[in-house]
């Protein structure tokens, strides 16, 4: 080749031309730095005839600056990026930067200094020195990231460096993870889990593409089920992708994962260090990093010989990407495995309906996991009706439920309860004026923290501490809380039951793997009654002593009245009833509602998942909704109320007619103010039929906006704000 066309990672720029200079060896793939004006940019080397441009005479043409060290992106990792920017109407450039994300792997073998304690002392110790020397025990970091850790600044780690406190220590940035081995423990499953595992190992076997449902209701074992084709990939040599949620909270997995394979796998999340980004990257494109256990970030790494992806938890919302490129991983996931030819498993005890469809239509193979492992039973449901079983007057929770936490108490054994709801209370009013605490970037009210005594939005981050007085009419002690939040439940419970040690298990409390460690250790030890949490505590926990889930209020979740609203309350609930009666001992649900009668609610109480499946697929059905209709979500947005709705009139009124293809709006989003930005919607439902993709590009590519102005396409969207 003398000339290449590149895919520059610039989304306002189109594919470019360039020269190879004499003696560079260029393959398709690669990643060159191209020359843009004075500056360089990162391009990708294309299949030109993909890549539609404007062809420059060969004399115009500038010449490549260089090649970075690192392999070419395979093929089939092309065409995914092409599919995925195709299929959710993004720019290549902004899907193949997931692709490359660590800029510092980008670069090439390298070594950096890290430093540790040495165990000597300074000469004159501070009580800055003291701390910074008390929170860097076991630690080896650079100096940055160590000053991170200890809350000090570089000066005073520099300083332990000049004492001899904290010595340097060279690593090579590349060296290799401890080797994961396939046969390092001895295996016990069940017949049911062995005939799965066996399925699956064959399919890893035969290296073709092949989509599987694992469909096991909680505690049934999926984990080590899909353990044994992973031990399968690894010897053939061939690299697996998990894929978690929720990747604070897998010490769990982590710790099942190297009793299995005597080591952990290769992490890849979003609070990586950046040493630790490029090691993984690398080894990742080498081939030498085995099993990468990551968020949905993971999807795009550069693999070099990847032979199975599990998509753990499934269903998911998490896996659905909400800003930038607004993909959904667990499809994408899917696309991955079909262009590189290898199985695929999509594990869930209450899958997407959308992949019960699949499986329904013969696209996916389903397995069943229809009982718990060890012979544990299924816990016993039963609703508590709110209108007829009032709790006392400002708590909320019935007196059934709290004689059911006092027994667990007496006997020994653990009660979890669970309110999707962080915070003290939703919203603080004042009782003389009326005025209601709202975030000032957001339509939302500001949440009270007790903990940390603050009024927090849970959309954009916006922070104020508690105040002692009303804010409009200047009247002291005259704020309520209003509704409860896990903090609230927690003061109830600890009022109620004085004894009952409890604690609070949320994204403020849990908010690394060490604490979520400390958490699940205090739990095993029986050192936690009573848990009070988030989703957060409803997937992936297993608690022999947890014999009570008390879900506070399941109504909550169908509030709003988004498309999945049902499914998502159903899967909600689901989930955290699973987390009752693992062990040896039973368990026992209930489920605090005003709507007993709600089929989501008397489907959960009944036991009965298929009645609940084929009344949400009839509802799905009637409306259009996926899986049988499409749905695409246009967000125009703007710091300015003005430009920002005169943009979406513009869209709405060039709307084109297209059969079998609804065009809603443009209306105030539901969020009409979202992290100080105004925001119009625009809703697509279409037939499967309708090229809905080809319809939004052809429409919206013809609009000029002002530079103010957002225009965001979701594609099969889940979030409806
Ligand atoms: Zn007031
Ligand atoms: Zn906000």
């Amino acid at each position: 080749m003398n000339r290449v066309r590149c895919l520059v990672l610039n989304a306002a720029l189109g594919p470019l031309d360039y020269k190879v200079p004499d003696g560079m060896a260029v393959e398709l793939g690669q990643v060159v730095e191209c020359p843009l004006g004075p500056r360089t940019v990162i391009g990708i080397v294309w299949e030109a005839e993909r890549l539609p441009g404007t062809d420059v005479p060969a004399e115009k043409l500038r010449a490549l600056r260089g090649l970075y060290p690192i392999p070419a992106l395979p093929a089939p990792l092309r065409r995914l990026i092409e599919w995925t920017a195709d299929y959710y109407v993004a720019s290549l450039a902004s899907v193949a930067r997931m692709a490359l994300s660590s800029g510092g792997a980008l670069k090439g073998p390298a070594s950096i200094t890290e430093y540790r304690l040495t165990g000597g002392m300074p000469e004159r110790m501070t009580p800055q020195r003291l701390a910074a020397m008390e929170a860097l025990e076991g630690e080896q970091a650079t100096i940055r990231e160590l000053a991170g850790i200890a809350g000090v600044s570089e000066g005073v780690l520099r300083g332990l460096v000049n004492q001899g406190v904290l010595e340097p220590v060279e690593v090579d940035c590349d060296r290799p993870y401890d080797e994961a081995r396939p046969d390092y423990a001895q295996v016990e499953l069940s017949e049911q889990q062995r005939e799965a595992s066996d399925i699956f190992s064959t399919a890893v076997r035969n290296a073709k593409f092949a989509p599987f449902l694992l469909d096991g209701v909680t505690g049934s074992g999926k984990t080590e089920t899909y353990f044994e084709p992973v031990a399968e990939a690894l010897r053939m040599g061939r690299q697996v992708l998990v894929l978690l949620p929720e990747i604070a909270l897998t010490e769990n997995f982590l710790h099942r994962f190297e009793e299995r394979f005597g080591t952990k796998p290769v992490l890849w999340h979003s609070s990586l260090k950046s040493t630790e980004r490029r090691r993984a990257w690398r080894a990742v494109a080498s081939g030498s990093a085995q099993v990468v256990v990551g968020a949905r970030s993971a999807l795009f790494l550069p693999f070099a010989k990847l032979g199975l992806i599990v998509v753990d938890e499934a269903h998911e919302t998490s896996f659905k990407q909400e800003d930038g490129v607004r993909y959904n991983a667990r499809d994408v996931a899917v696309m991955r495995a079909h262009f590189e030819g290898f199985p695929i498993i999509l594990a869930s005890a209450t899958p997407a309906l959308e992949s019960l469809q699949m499986a329904e239509s013969g696209i996916y193979e389903k397995v069943d996991l229809p009982s718990r492992f060890g012979g544990a039973q299924l816990p016993t449901i039963d609703t508590i009706d709110l209108t007829q079983e009032k709790p006392p007057h400002g708590m909320w929770l019935a007196q059934r439920l709290v004689d059911g936490i006092a027994e667990r108490l007496e006997r020994g054994e653990q009660s979890l309860l669970f309110l999707n709801r962080r915070g003290y209370a939703p919203l603080t009013l004042c009782r003389n004026c009326g005025f209601r605490y709202q975030c000032p970037n957001c339509s939302a009210w500001l949440v009270e923290h007790r903990f940390t005594r603050r009024l927090a939005c849970h959309h954009c981050g916006h922070e104020a501490p508690s105040p002692a007085q009303c804010k409009e009419c200047g009247e002291p002690d005259c704020l309520v809380a209003c509704g409860p939040g896990v903090e609230r439940i927690a003061d109830e419970v600890a009022e109620r039951l004085p004894d009952a040690r409890v604690f609070v298990a949320t994204s403020d409390t849990l908010n690394s793997p060490g604490r979520a460690a400390e958490f699940i250790a205090a739990v095993d030890a029986g050192e936690i009654d009573v848990i009070v949490g988030t989703q957060l505590v409803t997937k992936g926990f297993h608690f022999p002593e947890l014999t009570l889930v008390g879900v506070v209020d399941a109504d909550l979740g169908l509030e709003g009245g988004d498309l999945r609203a049902g499914e998502r309350t159903y899967q909600q609930v689901a989930q955290v009833a699973g987390r009752a009666g693992r062990g040896a001992k039973p368990g026992e649900v209930l489920i605090q509602t005003r709507h007993p009668e709600a089929s989501v609610i008397a489907a959960l109480a009944a036991g009965d998942r298929d009645a609940f499946y084929s009344a949400e697929t009839e509802m799905r059905r009637d409306a259009g909704a996926p899986p049988f209709g499409r749905w695409a979500s246009i967000i125009v947005s703007s710091e300015d109320e003005a430009e920002a709705r005169e943009a979406a009139r513009r869209i709405g009124d060039t709307r084109p007619d297209v059969a079998d293809c609804m065009i809603l709006g443009p209306a105030p989003a539901p969020m009409a103010q979202l992290r100080g930005r105004y925001r119009y919607r625009l809703l697509m439902n279409a037939r499967r039929s309708v090229q809905l993709q080809d319809v939004i590009r052809r429409w919206l590519g013809r609009i000029d906006h002002p530079p103010g102005v957002r225009v965001a396409i979701d594609v099969d969207p889940y979030s409806f704000v």
